[in-house]
């Protein structure tokens, strides 16, 4: 043993035993038994959520961009696991399920941070924030969409974006919030920095009902920037960047004006509010989620569903560079609902399901190879099947084995070293 690793050795002495003990057991050993000999406190938490994203669409996003033998930053990652995504009903919606997620609670479909009685939970990053920690949410949605909403709202109904956006200012105080949905944030009237009613989609325009948000957040110590130079530039810990109408593209079936292409990508969101986040010493909790992998499978778009995925797993590698320099970091990759009944088949002339959006798409070709495959769909809505997980840095291996959607929070609560209510 060298001088140096004797150092390390000394220092990780508990956790060495520990692995040991581990090891010893690992045979018999159910998940549970891991999340007890959890690892010291995670400092920082970046949870990245592809909407809509199941087992299939990773695979799809996975051949179409690493071929059969390559691996995808979301999958290279040490430990695995699924997640039954149910709310009160089978089948969630991205609030519910957000929900779930952000406070440990199965509620009603469409409820943002409230339970099935319609009582206000707290939220994970609610409880970081108690922590001394800073928080942000990053979207390819609209800021206040269900999914970011339900980690610093409390609404009875997700369509209350306005009042989401209030709340991110003046309740949770969300350090970091980028993303598209700025007509939620201008009241009716004044179209902001992008355009009532533009030609991709003229039911675009500004409805803001809490007055004008983007004055509100400036006077509270926001920086307010709406394209990629600012954002650049910008600076201090407090950053609101606003860089669409609604969604950051233009979800259609194929070829009927399907856009995506984001101004500021989903990997320069996600660099840049790290960088903001992380001057935090107390460290910070960011969630990330890639909107187009829903979409776009509501849509039953393949095409873009994997260009908004590859999009994703871009965002992800940003996240494990960070990781990897600072490991008392927890990074993880999970989707809130499978969309679309998406599977992956051969390519040939029959398809056997489905006509008008619902027919089958491609041929893509698998990277590396002379092999093709088709996507075919069930459905245009979510469906309930597990979602898989996976997860890498400090205390990681909570994350394992197969649990309701509703243990991510307590797992997450767990890591961060959170007691009680
Ligand atoms: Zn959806």
């Amino acid at each position: 043993m060298k001088l140096r690793d004797k150092k390390v050795f000394k220092a990780t002495l508990a956790g060495t035993m520990t692995a040991a003990i581990l090891t010893a057991s690992a045979v018999t050993a159910q998940p549970q038994d891991r999340a007890d000999a959890a690892s010291p406190q995670t400092q920082n938490v970046i949870l990245f959520v592809g909407d809509g994203m199941g087992a299939a669409q990773r695979d799809a996003i996975r051949l179409a961009t690493v071929g059969e033998k390559g691996n995808l930053a979301m999958d290279a990652m040490p430990y695995v696991g699924l997640i039954h995504t149910s709310s009160t009903v089978p089948v969630t919606d991205s609030a519910a399920s957000a929900t779930a997620y952000a406070s440990g609670v199965k509620t009603y479909n469409g409820a943002i941070g409230m339970d099935a009685n319609k009582k206000s939970v707290k939220t994970i990053m609610e409880y970081a924030k108690d922590k001394g920690k800073s928080t942000g949410v990053v979207t390819t949605s609209q800021v206040t969409d269900a999914t970011g909403a339900a980690f610093g709202a409390h609404v009875e109904d997700r369509s209350k974006q306005s009042d989401i956006a209030l709340q991110y200012l003046t309740k949770s105080k969300i350090d970091v919030i980028l993303g598209g949905g700025e007509d939620f944030w201008y009241p009716a009237g004044n179209p902001g920095k992008f355009q009532d009613e533009p030609a991709e989609d003229p039911s675009e325009k500004s409805k803001g009902t809490q007055g004008n948000l983007i004055d509100k957040a400036k006077s509270l110590g926001y920086s307010y920037v709406s394209n990629k130079a600012d954002l650049q530039k910008a600076k201090g810990g407090k950053l609101l960047g606003l860089f669409s109408n609604e969604e950051m593209f233009q979800q259609k079936p194929e070829g009927e004006g399907d856009i995506y292409n984001p101004i500021v990508s989903l990997p320069e969101m996600t660099k840049k509010a790290i960088d903001t986040l992380s001057a935090n010493k107390k460290g910070f909790f960011l969630m990330v989620e890639e909107e187009g992998t829903d979409e776009f499978a509501h849509q039953n778009n393949a095409k873009m569903t994997i260009k908004a995925g590859q999009q994703l797993d871009q965002a992800v590698q940003v996240a494990k560079d960070f990781a990897k320099k600072h490991p008392e970091t927890l990074v993880l990759v999970l989707a809130d609902h499978e969309t679309g009944g998406f599977s992956i088949e051969e390519a040939n002339a029959e398809d056997e399901s489905g006509d008008g959006i619902s027919k089958e798409d491609g041929p893509f070709q698998i990277v590396g190879s002379d092999h093709n495959f088709v996507v075919d769909w069930t459905t245009s809505g979510h469906t309930a099947v597990d979602v898989p997980i996976t997860a890498m840095g400090r205390n990681a291996q909570l994350f394992t084995g197969i649990y309701e959607n509703t243990e991510v929070f307590t797992k997450l609560k767990q890591a961060l070293g959170i007691k009680g209510k």
